[in-house]
């Protein structure tokens, strides 16, 4: 097993796939079950009084909810996060629904728009000569 050096904290410590040591990645557990546990009593707390009251910065509050570790309840009054695409009030994520949805749609539209073009031959004959070559060797 290989070793890495902690993202965070520079420490040296077993490579096991994380960018983060496990004394690092257990804080971020840590804040994030404090977290957790106070909106689980104070649904809708805003994310200031949440980070005064449990000693989590803010920041880090915004990135478990950036990652969807967190969700606001729908009917939160503090939406706290901004949509990446369009800007809009979202609960959890990155994107809100509409472009969730207008990217899934744009992403299947692109896909069918290259299968009836010549692209699908095109790929259809580099997967052959792909296999070939593995073959060959
Ligand atoms: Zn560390
Ligand atoms: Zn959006």
């Amino acid at each position: 097993m290989g070793i890495r050096n902690c993202k965070k904290c520079n420490r040296i410590f077993a490579d096991d796939n994380f960018d983060l040591c496990p004394i690092c990645r257990n804080g971020d557990l840590e804040e994030f079950k404090i977290v957790k546990d106070y909106l689980y009593d104070h649904p809708g707390a805003d994310i200031q009084t949440v980070s005064e009251v449990t000693g989590v910065d803010t920041k880090k509050i915004l990135k478990f909810l950036r990652e969807g570790k967190l969700e606001i309840r729908d009917d939160s009054p503090n939406l706290l996060l901004d949509c990446e695409r369009c800007g809009a009030p979202i609960n959890t994520g990155r994107f809100c629904s509409k472009c969730v949805n207008e990217m899934e749609r744009e992403f299947k539209s692109a896909i069918s728009g290259n299968a009836s073009s010549t692209k699908k031959d095109l790929g259809k004959n580099s997967d052959k000569m792909y296999i070939a070559e593995r073959h060959k060797r």
